[in-house]
């Protein structure tokens, strides 16, 4: 059956099987051509669920370019920063990672080295003397495959390999990532990965959030709770100096809901703001809570759930107004927050930070969730 949705014909064809007279929509998932990217083909998957809550993303860097969430009136608005085509995401200009999967290291390791098994390698760096985020041309910046896996719930897998000596890491990686948009109106990624010699993995997830709607200005106000009781301190070039600190009477205590703007300017930095792993509760014990924030204007509250050890929380300080993004605005400082769950960073080179090596033989599985719901 093909009923037009929402129609008035749906309704009275619908009652007389016991459908509740509710119009509501079903489960889909869409497909639109969104240019091409190393000469290849990109495909904007839309997947919205029952409720009408819908992620779109596309295989270019298997990132997500829109996400529109109900407030508490129940009005959808795009929560997510990003670019209205494909010509936004790519080229030098191309943004700081909208959206994107981040991989086969997220954040940073320090000048680019690390080594393994008796083995020194040398990575693309491309943020001062680090590495960041995979590298130069790091899985952000790949067109991977996609497949629609189930239209109910609305489901996409992307994949690719990654060959031996990508921005320098060993290893032909195998990487899949699979996102849902569930009935709890959740946008759910279920990573996983294989490799051929042993190498090191961190992936994660850079969406740019705002509560309040892309482009509705800054996340100052929004209230921030982390399940954390210490973080890892960073030098000047943000790498951990390798101390884990106790969030207690520090900027970094969130470990009751506090407005992100309330201590900003305490934490300082170049640019001030936070760029902070956060050290989470509960390692190793599975997908748990790990962080929510609240959106006192339009009662939208995000809960986030994972499984790793760590979350990098990013108060977007270098947005700086030179980014045009979707619908025309202009992307100033703290104008969306992003929360990326995550191993610490350059735990390669610090032996004391939970392992991020991947041998062959064994399959790395990671899950990062976004749950969205609405204060009462
Ligand atoms: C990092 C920031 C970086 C940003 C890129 C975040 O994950 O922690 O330092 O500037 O990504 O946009």
């Amino acid at each position: 059956m093909n009923f037009p949705r929402n129609s008035l014909l749906t309704l009275l064809l619908l009652a007389p099987l016991g459908v509740p007279l509710i119009a509501s929509e079903k489960d889909t998932v869409t497909k639109q051509d969104f240019g091409t990217a190393d000469g290849q083909p990109v495909t904007l998957y839309t997947l919205t669920n029952a409720h009408g809550m819908s992620v779109s993303a596309m295989n270019y860097g298997a990132t997500v370019v829109k996400l529109l969430v109900p407030d508490r009136s129940g009005k959808n608005d795009d929560i997510v920063l990003g670019f209205d085509d494909l010509a936004g995401y790519l080229g030098e200009k191309g943004g700081p990672y909208f959206g994107a999967t981040i991989g086969r290291y997220g954040n940073r390791i320090a000048k680019g080295q690390f080594s393994l098994d008796g083995h020194s390698y040398r990575l693309a760096t491309n943020d001062g003397p680090n590495a960041l985020h995979g590298g130069k041309k790091g899985f952000d910046k790949c067109v991977w495959k996609a497949e629609i896996v189930s239209t109910s719930p609305p489901s996409v897998l992307f994949s690719r390999i990654s060959p031996d000596g990508e921005e320098g890491y060993p290893g032909a990686m195998k990487v899949s990532v699979k996102l849902t948009v569930t009935e709890a109106n959740q946008m759910k990624f279920y990573y996983t990965a294989t490799t051929d010699k042993p190498t090191v993995v961190n992936l994660t997830h850079h969406t740019y959030f705002n509560l309040g709607g892309a482009g509705s200005g800054t996340i100052l106000d929004e209230l921030l709770t982390l399940k954390a009781d210490a973080y890892t301190p960073v030098d000047s070039t943000l790498i951990p100096t390798g101390e884990i600190k106790k969030v207690e009477g520090t900027p970094m205590d969130f470990r009751k809901p506090t407005a992100i703007g309330d201590r900003i300017q305490q934490v300082g930095g170049k640019p001030v703001g936070y760029d902070h792993n956060f050290v989470l509760y509960d390692a190793g014990k599975g997908v748990r809570e790990i962080a929510t924030v609240q959106a006192p204007k339009t009662g939208r509250i995000m809960t986030v759930l994972s499984d790793q050890p760590g979350v990098q929380f990013y108060s977007g300080n270098f947005l700086d107004g030179t980014l045009t993004g979707k619908k025309g605005n202009v992307y100033q400082q703290y104008d969306a927050l992003c929360l990326e769950p995550q191993h610490f960073p350059d735990s390669p080179n610090e032996p004391k930070f939970p392992s991020v090596v991947l041998e062959p033989g064994a399959t790395y599985h990671s899950t990062i969730i976004y749950a969205f719901s609405v204060a009462k």
